[in-house]
Formats: structure tokens, C-alpha cells, sequence
């Protein structure tokens, strides 16, 4: 997909990243959740910058490789760190989109990462408290005729 031109600031030479979520949303996939990946630098207006952002509750969620690039550190190209860090940055999205909020746990992929030392620092997984209750979302999820 394109990448809104409304979406971008010139002021701040970043993209909304909200408003990129909002054109998502609009489209025709016909699937339980979705992520759109992104090269661009993303942010929402009350923070710098942000790895990534979910509809909450909601279907889909957008993340961005942009400071997840080990260059964008200054150091060498990593693939490996690259995939890692955005696998991470993907499951903590699609655990808000359904329903997760942050966690205490550094460890836990659901800890909220505000520079990328936390990304590498957590795992992919989440901990016992937020699986159980990714579970019981999952499960709510894919039966909602169920009360
Ligand atoms: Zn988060
Ligand atoms: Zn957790």
C-alpha cells in the first residue's frame, strides 16, 4: 500500500502514525488481524517517535523497521537483530490490538519499549500473566457468539 501523503509532517519529517492506521483500517483484508510494515519514521503527536502503533481492540496495527535498523545506531547492519527486534515490535502490537495493555515485566514482550535498549532487552513472549490472558483475548476472539 501507499503510505498516505496526509500523513506525513514536514515540520517534524515524520508520519503520523495514527493517520496511517486510519487508512488501514480502510482496507479490504479479510483477516482476523493485520500489521502493515513500514520503513518510515512514525510517530503520534505527544511522543518523538514510536516503534510501532495498534488500533486497541481493534484489527489492525502499523510498525516501522525505521529505528529498528541497527544503522540507525551507527553500527553495522544486522539481520538477524533486525527480524528480532521487529518480531518483537509486531507481537507487542498485536497484543494491544487485542486487548493487552503494558507490562511491569521488563522481560515481557507486553513491557513497553521507549528506546530500543528495551526492545533488545525483552523477550518475544509474553509472561505468565499476560499469556494467560492473551489466551482468554484469542480465545474471545475467534468465538464472538459466545457471551
Ligand atoms: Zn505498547
Ligand atoms: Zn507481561
Amino acid at each position: 500500500m501507499e503510505i498516505p501523503d496526509d500523513a506525513y509532517d514536514k515540520d517534524r519529517l515524520q508520519y503520523n502514525s495514527k493517520l496511517i492506521l486510519r487508512h488501514l483500517i480502510q482496507a479490504p483484508i479479510d483477516s482476523m488481524r493485520y500489521i502493515g510494515v513500514t520503513h518510515v519514521d512514525l510517530y503520534v503527536p505527544i511522543l518523538k517517535y514510536v516503534f510501532g502503533l495498534a488500533q486497541l481492540e481493534g484489527q489492525c496495527a502499523v510498525i516501522s523497521i525505521h529505528r529498528l535498523r541497527p544503522q540507525f545506531y551507527s553500527r553495522p547492519p544486522d539481520l538477524d537483530l533486525l527480524i528480532a527486534r521487529s518480531a518483537k515490535t509486531a507481537i507487542h502490537e498485536l497484543g494491544h490490538s487485542l486487548g493487552l495493555a503494558h507490562c511491569r515485566d521488563r522481560n515481557c514482550v507486553m513491557y513497553t519499549s521507549t528506546r530500543i535498549e528495551d526492545t533488545d532487552l525483552k523477550k518475544p513472549d509474553f509472561c505468565p500473566t499476560c499469556l494467560e490472558l492473551f489466551n482468554w483475548l484469542m480465545e474471545k476472539c475467534l468465538s464472538p457468539a459466545s457471551p
